[in-house]
């Protein structure tokens, strides 16, 4: 690449890398290339539910001068003395798979994409949380619905709950969770066991109109795991 081109992406690159590590206190990959305009925020939206298969097919850039940036951010952030930190993705669906970065699926590549940046001008516990947020993708939720007139935007059925989708409301069938049994609140104890014992739990919330927020009703598990737990005491 030529060096002029080579030094306007540098600019670029450090200036979104700053602007991300002031509002956040650490900078993600993901950050700088929606930063620069390479990945449009929908099709990052698109890559974290699961819809795309991999997050470089969706930015209209080549693979190579992605590469390049990614290389600017990391020796920009080795000079800021910033400390790496690598993050886990994973999709936002049922079956919560990995989320895949590069074309190529190398690991090393898969790994800088994961690879955040935490400034060390942070507390101690601010960074241990923002390590640990990272390393434990957000809870899927379930919406137990105030009123039941609602449609499966992929099958027309209805039901007592439902998950938000891009496209609308979609019942549990659809999204693959209806093997799941509902455990109110109450029993933290229990409500411990069985969601550290079920492969896939949700979290079930409805609307309250007096306090105008969604609340935590419950969680939905597997039957087997809820099982063990009750026989755990
Ligand atoms: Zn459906």
């Amino acid at each position: 690449m030529a060096s002029d081109n080579r030094s306007k992406l540098h600019d670029r690159v450090i200036k979104v890398a700053e602007e991300a590590l002031a509002e956040n206190g650490y900078v993600a990959p993901v950050d700088v290339l929606t930063g620069v305009r390479w990945l449009p925020p929908s099709m990052l939206r698109a890559w974290r539910q699961g819809r795309v298969p991999c997050l470089e097919q969706v930015m209209n850039v080549k693979p190579s001068r992605i590469l390049e940036a990614l290389e600017m951010l990391r020796a920009w952030a080795n000079q800021r003395g910033l400390q790496p930190s690598v993050a886990v993705y994973v999709a936002r669906t049922p079956e919560r798979p990995h989320l895949r970065f590069g074309k190529s699926g190398n690991a090393d590549l898969e790994k800088d994409y994961c690879t955040h940046f935490i400034s060390p001008a942070l507390s101690e516990k601010k960074r241990a949380a923002l390590i640990e947020k990272a390393s434990h993708p957000p809870e899927l939720v379930v919406v137990s619905p105030l009123k039941h007139d609602w449609k499966c935007h992929r099958c027309g059925k209805t039901g007592d709950l439902l998950m938000m989708e891009e496209g609308g409301p979609a019942c549990l069938s659809c999204v693959g969770l209806d093997d799941l049994e509902y455990l109110p609140r109450g029993d933290a104890n229990l409500t411990r066991k069985a969601k550290a014992k079920s492969t896939r739990h949700a979290v079930v919330v409805r609307f309250s109109r007096a306090r105008k927020r969604y609340e935590r009703q419950g969680l939905l598990v597997e039957a087997q795991a809820l099982k063990e737990a009750q026989e755990d005491g």
